[in-house]
């Protein structure tokens, strides 16, 4: 049994990918995004009513009591009333309902008769309508598992969705969004919550990602696939991570998630130790503590008129520095709550201090008034007096729940791998249907049309990965499995001049070392990648350059091949230039050639490829010093 079974692991994903179609879910606007000045502008308040939420849900009334406005960027030409939720939704799209259907029968999931669109609660501001409309296309039967050499790991089903809008800014009292995403189609892939190991959960998520790669109607690029996971350990909690933008960060976000639990479990034993079985707390008014501080933050707080208002958590003392993620502490952990609840900036506390111009004397000053011992820590929040207060009742609230262990929790996966406090759980209540949209008759035909028209499953690949392009069989097997997989088809069909040999092993062992060194290769994109190979083939770099074209390229984003090829050195060298090169190296080493009679080829090749290594073709250099060294060797037996 390995550390993660014994933990009582378990993780289940949710992956979401947008679909290339050539419209828009329910309207008939194109699926693109759009960074010019909005053409409309206009402003919503979402007062959802409690009949709509069902059960009174947690997480919805807290986005709900932030009382924020909704501000919405529409265009002209790419957005609708539909978005605007001003006209109702036209009928489903067939195009990204046949691609659904298709992801279904690759997976030998179960398609129901009917399709029925729903209506799925969200007040964040991220839908105009207050809702998301899905629908499942299909749910997985006994067969429908994606194979893996840790344990096969069953889908549960596939849903077709419409994206929410881009969330550009946000501030105190209003959110910003934009609608051309809105709208967009996407289809979710979920698991059963059998993933056993970080590892296992990032290749189940990639074997998912190539299905739809394969498929070929998806959209590349960032954001346009995000994956939520679901994970808990078995004397930990239930946490639902959101927004993992990369596939390839999934093992580490499981990995981190696991070291936090766990740093949780350590502070509850310890306050089990200290016999700490409550937490409760007055919330003070310290401001006077503070009215000569030094202290930026809080001086210019206190000019505002905001409060230094502060808690005692009794037996914390030494905990609230304890990390439990890389860079981030159980303070963190409480300044997230303060953050979301409250709506302040941060917060402080006393193990952390003095730091940020705060004194030793103020700190003491601080846990006197608190009646603070040896063993209790303090938390203080500068802001006017209401949000403070929120803030230190979640501060409260969340200390609670440490002497319990782990919180069930939804969380945001930040770019590192860490993760942060997002909200509650949502409750299960929120979907009912919609009733705008005509439920869909799903016909036999259909079905068999769509079961003759699916693209080339893994294995027919590998084997004309191998009979065709002449790869091994390892090579073929890794690329068939690689993130990049439909990248390498692309760039095989386009640039038939350079083998398919060459663009695999670029493509996985140069890249995957470059990845290695900490080259940030996600800067290349697939654009320029073909560009690369499309100056292999004309001959203007050889493929000895291919690692430092491609450290330059992600290196320098703005630079242009023709750039990063001259800055290299690399200028593509003419054949009358290889010529003379090749002739003075025989030249000055016309002794050398005259003892050594037919090994001077050797020497010379030798010789000329130091000097133009990974500047022209190895075979090409090879024909001329051949010529060159023939015609020397005439010329001299001419003389003779
Ligand atoms: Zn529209």
């Amino acid at each position: 049994m390995n550390r993660y079974e014994e933990l009582g692991l378990k993780v289940g994903l949710e992956l979401h990918q947008q679909l290339n179609t050539k419209s828009k879910l329910f309207c008939s606007c194109p699926t693109m995004l759009k960074d010019d000045e909005p053409d409309v502008v206009f402003i919503r308040y979402l007062r959802p009513t409690r009949s709509e939420l069902g059960a009174v849900d947690e997480a919805a009334l807290l986005e709900y009591e932030k009382g924020k406005a909704y501000v919405y960027q529409a265009y002209s030409d790419i957005t609708c009333l539909v978005e605007m939720d001003e006209e109702p939704p036209h009928a489903l799209n067939e195009e990204a309902l046949d691609i659904a259907l298709q992801i279904a029968l690759m997976l030998k999931a179960q398609v129901p008769d009917v399709v029925q669109v729903m209506r799925k609660v969200v007040i964040d501001g991220s839908n105009t309508t207050g809702f998301q409309r899905t629908a499942v296309v299909a749910v997985g039967g006994p067969e429908s598992v994606i194979q893996d050499p840790e344990g096969p790991v069953h889908i549960q089903t596939i849903c077709l969705e419409e994206d929410a809008a881009r969330k550009i800014s946000e501030s105190e009292d209003k959110v910003v969004f934009k609608l051309d995403r809105l709208g967009i189609p996407l289809i979710e892939v979920s698991t059963a919550p059998e993933i056993k190991t970080p590892e296992q959960a990032q290749r189940v998520a990639l074997k998912i990602g190539q299905l739809f790669r394969i498929l070929g109607k998806v959209k590349r690029g960032i954001g346009t696939i995000r994956q939520d996971i679901n994970i808990s350990l078995a004397k930990g909690g239930k946490v639902e991570i959101k927004g993992v933008q990369d596939l390839e960060l999934i093992s580490k976000v499981v990995e981190l998630e696991v070291q936090r639990q766990l740093k949780l479990l350590e502070i509850r034993d310890e306050l089990k130790r200290r016999g700490v079985v409550d937490v409760k707390s007055d919330i003070v008014d310290v401001s006077d503590v503070f009215k000569n501080t030094k202290s930026k933050i809080i001086s210019q707080g206190l000019q505002r008129g905001h409060k230094v208002m502060a808690i005692k958590l009794e037996g914390f003392a030494g905990l609230l520095g304890v990390e439990i993620q890389p860079g981030r502490r159980f303070g963190t952990e409480l300044k997230d709550y303060a953050v979301v609840w409250g709506g302040v900036k941060g917060l402080f506390h006393t193990d952390e201090m003095p730091a940020y111009g705060i004194t030793e004397a103020e700190v003491s000053e601080l846990k006197k008034r608190l009646g603070c011992g040896p063993n209790d820590a303090s938390v203080f929040v500068v802001d006017n007096e209401e949000r403070a207060v929120k803030a230190l009742q979640a501060v409260l609230r969340r200390c609670r729940d440490a002497l319990r262990g782990v919180p069930d929790e939804t969380r945001a996966a930040n770019p590192d791998g860490t993760t942060r406090y997002m909200r509650p759980r949502p409750g299960a209540s929120r979907m009912y249907p919609e009733t705008d949209v005509r439920p869909i008759v799903i016909t036999k035909e259909r079905l068999e049309r769509l079961a003759r028209s699916l693209p080339e499953m893994p294995e027919e690949k590998l084997k004309r990965f191998v009979e065709e392009y002449g790869l091994s069989k390892d090579l073929a097997l890794l690329m068939i499995n690689s993130y990049r997989l439909d990248l390498f088809e692309r760039i095989v069909s386009e640039v038939p001049e350079v083998s398919p040999m060459i663009v695999a092993t670029t493509l996985e062992y140069t890249w995957k070392s470059l990845k290695r060194e900490g080259v940030p290769l996600e800067q290349v994109d697939e654009t320029r990648l073909l560009e690369m190979f499309k100056a292999l083939g004309k001959g203007l770099m050889a493929k000895e350059a291919i690692p430092d074209v491609l450290k330059a390229m992600a290196e320098n984003p703005n630079a242009s091949l023709q750039e990063i090829l001259e800055k290299l050195g690399l200028r593509a060298l003419s054949l009358d230039e290889v010529r003379a090169l090749v002739d003075r190296i025989i030249e000055e080493n016309a002794d050398v050639l005259k003892e050594r009679g037919d090994r001077a080829f050797k020497v010379v090749m030798g010789r000329v490829m130091s000097v133009l290594r990974g500047k022209v073709d190895g075979k090409l250099v090879s024909e001329v010093v051949r010529e060159r060294v023939e015609h020397f060797v005439r010329a001299r037996v001419g003389v003779k």
